[in-house]
């Protein structure tokens, strides 16, 4: 166990604003946060009590930083492997290298996850058409096509309904390293929050839903509107999921629903808090953020009990435009990331409304 004190400094790689948010959760625990960043203008700096912008591969300026913290941690998942492997040699770092050697290639991914025994879709990794049009014979259409490293929000993606379109999605993936899954028809996705402590405890945030608006989420329906018995699978898989990996820190488990297959199926885990558990904020005695705080402080978890029901909307793009409108509004807690420049689909802020009778 590694128990830090207040006024201990929490090493932060990555400036986005789920390391914004993580700044301040530990700003209330009482630490203080110290980001690495490349980029001068990030959300996290702005609520952090020390920057350093370098590159994630610069070993002057990691090693610079690794000295003036007292843990390491990250609020992205593309960090380098080679980063983290670095930054351990002088200092500790949660969650370990091994979930980013896992999770950063979706086919080392599902491949790990379906030695726990847990489903997915079906799915074979493939670097030329030939291989892929003889996996396509295999899985059937309609299939997704992904690339294995870099994908997030529907990009590097591209739906194959029949053989005639293969040759046109392959070429515009434009990769050697693809993933062919078959296509899940769900009627829902879901994720849950999980957290493991430094001593081995596993808290897991009640299954919220999900809906996405071109492939990026909008709202976050908490609880989820599913049936208890897979409330319960879904919580245990992503137990056993932070089991089997040793696992320090908040790891958020994607799954896909389906109303007519029984089969509960992981889409993907990413190995951070997640957009899906904003609702925890307001919802729950200790938030997403909190939780990861106190596990790679060697802290003892907090409560994941509802205060209230909740339903999360992100605020993409334009929609920050609502910001007057939504203070105004009894009941709506507003997060604005405090992004300088408004962008289409750029994540800008979100807003959580609580209902402690249900909604
Ligand atoms: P991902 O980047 O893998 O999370 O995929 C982004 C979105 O694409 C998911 O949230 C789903 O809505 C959809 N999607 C991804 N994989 C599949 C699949 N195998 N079958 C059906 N839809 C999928």
């Amino acid at each position: 166990m590694n128990t830090l004190t207040p006024g201990s400094t929490i090493g932060m790689l990555g400036g986005g604003q789920l390391g914004r948010m993580m700044a301040m959760a530990a700003a209330e625990l009482g630490f203080k946060t110290h980001v690495f960043c490349p980029d001068l203008d990030n959300p996290t700096e702005q609520v952090a009590n020390a920057a350093t912008h370098a590159d994630y591969e610069d070993h002057a300026a990691l090693e610079a930083f690794a000295n003036s913290v007292d843990v390491v941690t990250y609020e992205f998942e593309n960090i380098p492997v080679s980063t983290v492997e670095f930054l351990k040699k002088t200092t500790n770092v949660f969650p370990s290298s091994k979930v980013l050697e896992v999770s950063q290639d979706r086919l080392s991914e599902k491949t790990f996850i379906n030695k726990l025994g847990i489903e997915t879709a079906p799915f074979k990794g493939v670097s030329t058409l030939e291989e892929a049009a003889t996996a396509l014979e295999g899985i059937g259409y309609p299939a997704v096509l992904k690339t294995r490293r870099f994908g997030y929000d529907g990009k590097g993606q591209a739906i194959v309904k029949s053989e005639a379109g293969l040759a046109d999605a392959w070429q515009k993936l434009n990769s050697k390293e693809i993933i062919i899954e078959g296509f899940i028809n769900f009627d829902l996705e879901i994720s849950v929050v999980a957290a493991r402590s430094q001593s081995g405890e596993i808290k897991c945030f009640a299954p919220v839903e999900n809906i996405h608006k071109n492939h990026i989420l909008d709202l976050s329906i908490a609880p989820a509107r599913i049936d208890q018995s897979i409330k319960e699978l879904a919580i245990a898989n992503a137990s056993k999921i932070v089991e089997k990996l040793d696992y320090v820190g908040v790891l958020t488990v994607e799954y896909f629903v389906s109303q007519h297959d029984p089969v509960l199926r992981v889409n993907e885990i990413a190995p951070r808090v997640h957009n899906s558990g904003h609702w925890t904020i307001e919802a729950c005695p200790t938030s997403q953020f909190e939780q990861h705080i106190r596990a790679i402080c060697g802290l003892p978890l907090g409560c994941v009990d509802f205060i209230g029901e909740a339903r999360m909307t992100n605020l993409i793009g334009d929609d920050i435009d609502q910001y007057g409108a939504l203070l105004a509004e009894k009941g709506a807690s507003v997060h604005h990331y405090g992004k300088s420049e408004t962008r289409a689909g750029r994540k800008m802020g979100h807003v959580t409304r609580l209902y402690p009778n249900g909604y």
